[in-house]
């Protein structure tokens, strides 16, 4: 029998910390939850902590911790709650975790997940948000402290899962020509141009294939997903731009490929369904029960591939370059992207604005190296400043 793996997940009350919690209350004798977080949903964070029995859960805002606290008083819980972003930190790097599901949206996850990687603790990285700010330092965080790191993103748990298993981060050691990472190409693949520019949040957050929280929606939509994956890729294979082809592939099936120097193609197939590789990644090594329905081969009949339209998608194309230009840039493009996808879910900026609005940071804010943590934070800042300027101009 495995040994017991404690954990805490970040973001429990997400789309992605959500399905964490079906697949552990599947495996009751596998996994014991330490820690439960959230920004400000008090009401689900405790229907969580009456199901868990965590030690210790945290919000963000302190008017939901006290709801929080009086709800788990009258319940007669066992559980600390806590408030604010440095309990974040503290309930990743406690001695008594085994892993920590990086499933915070956004630069906010990245402090928490940071410290996790430093601590030593194996880390789900959902967050890949982290990757994009703070890649170097987070591998080098992960190098250093030995600690196990586990992609959640479906794409790159399809790459690790077709990379050879004592992949060390040399594609040509391993025999790896390309990285093919497929894109559904989101709601608006086929929408006609013109009507891009008038649509709502509504329809960019109705995904054809996946059930997500509304920020990465918009950025399917975008596919600034997609370029924020392609960074994320790139940090965690050790994968230059160019060996990094995204691949549209509307059906969803196929969640990645790696091509080999000898022609061989691996790819790792799959229902579109979160809770496949957020299993993987909790099991690992192992391969445990995800609630997932088999894939039916029949039902789904052909798969389809195309090249991206970067017209049509230009943040693909400003992710792209901003992995390039290296430095603070890709932290410039997610900050802006963060405030772009905001102002547009609260209708102040069109669709179409959202690369205007980058490329206008990009513009503004100065390139600068990243030596360490304080610099990601600068950029992010002046990037975010930069970007609401340009929302009031
Ligand atoms: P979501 O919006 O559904 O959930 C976000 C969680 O983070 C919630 O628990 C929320 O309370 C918490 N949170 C939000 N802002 C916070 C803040 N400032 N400080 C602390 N906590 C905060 O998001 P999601 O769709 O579950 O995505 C989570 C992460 O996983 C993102 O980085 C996303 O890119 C990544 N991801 C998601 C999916 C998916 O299918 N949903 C797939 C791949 C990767
Ligand atoms: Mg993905």
């Amino acid at each position: 029998m495995s040994k017991l793996s404690r954990l805490t997940v970040l973001g429990s009350t997400g789309s992605i910390g959500k399905s964490t919690l079906d697949v552990v209350a599947r495996h009751p004798d596998r996994y014991r939850i330490v820690a439960l977080t959230a920004q400000q949903q008090d009401e689900l964070l405790f229907e969580q902590c009456q199901r868990f029995r965590p030690r210790f859960a945290v919000l963000l805002e302190e008017a939901a911790a006290e709801r929080l606290r009086k709800r788990i008083a009258a319940a007669g819980l066992d559980v600390e709650v806590l408030c604010g972003a440095a309990e974040l930190e503290r309930v990743s790097t406690l001695p008594e975790v085994d892993a920590v599901m990086a499933a915070i949206v956004g630069a906010a996850g990245m402090p928490p997940t940071l410290a996790a990687a430093r601590a030593g603790k194996k880390v789900l990285l959902a967050n890949k948000e982290t990757l994009v700010l703070a890649g170097h330092l987070f591998m080098d965080a992960v190098r250093r402290s030995g600690s196990a790191l586990l992609p959640i993103d479906s794409e790159h748990n399809a790459i690790f899962q077709a990379l050879p298993r004592d992949y060390a981060g040399d594609m040509k050691q391993s025999g790896v020509s390309r990285i093919l990472l497929t894109a559904s190409g989101g709601p608006f693949r086929n929408t006609p141009l013109e009507q891009l520019q008038s649509v709502t949040p509504e329809q960019a957050c109705a995904h054809p294939n996946w059930s997500m929280g509304r920020k990465i929606s918009v950025d399917s939509a975008s596919m600034m997903n997609k370029g924020l994956e392609v960074i994320e890729a790139h940090w965690l294979f050790n994968a230059p731009a160019d060996a990094i082809q995204v691949v549209v592939h509307p059906q969803s099936v196929i969640h990645s490929m790696v091509q080999y120097v000898d022609g061989s193609v691996l790819a790792q197939l799959g229902n579109p369904d979160m809770r496949t590789p957020i299993a993987y990644a909790l099991a690992y090594p192992e391969r445990i029960e995800a609630g997932v329905a088999p894939l039916d081969l029949f039902a789904i009949a052909r798969l389809d591939f195309v090249a991206p339209d970067f017209q049509r998608f230009p943040c693909l194309a400003l992710a792209y370059q901003a992995l390039r230009a290296g430095g603070t840039v890709p932290a410039l493009l997610n900050a802006a992207n963060e405030i772009a996808v905001a102002a547009f879910l609260e209708r102040k900026i069109a669709f179409l604005d959202i690369p205007r609005l980058i490329e206008a940071v990009l513009g503004k804010v100065a390139r600068s190296e990243v030596r360490e943590l304080q610099d990601v934070l600068d950029a992010d800042a002046a990037a975010r400043l930069a970007a609401q300027e340009w929302i009031a101009r």
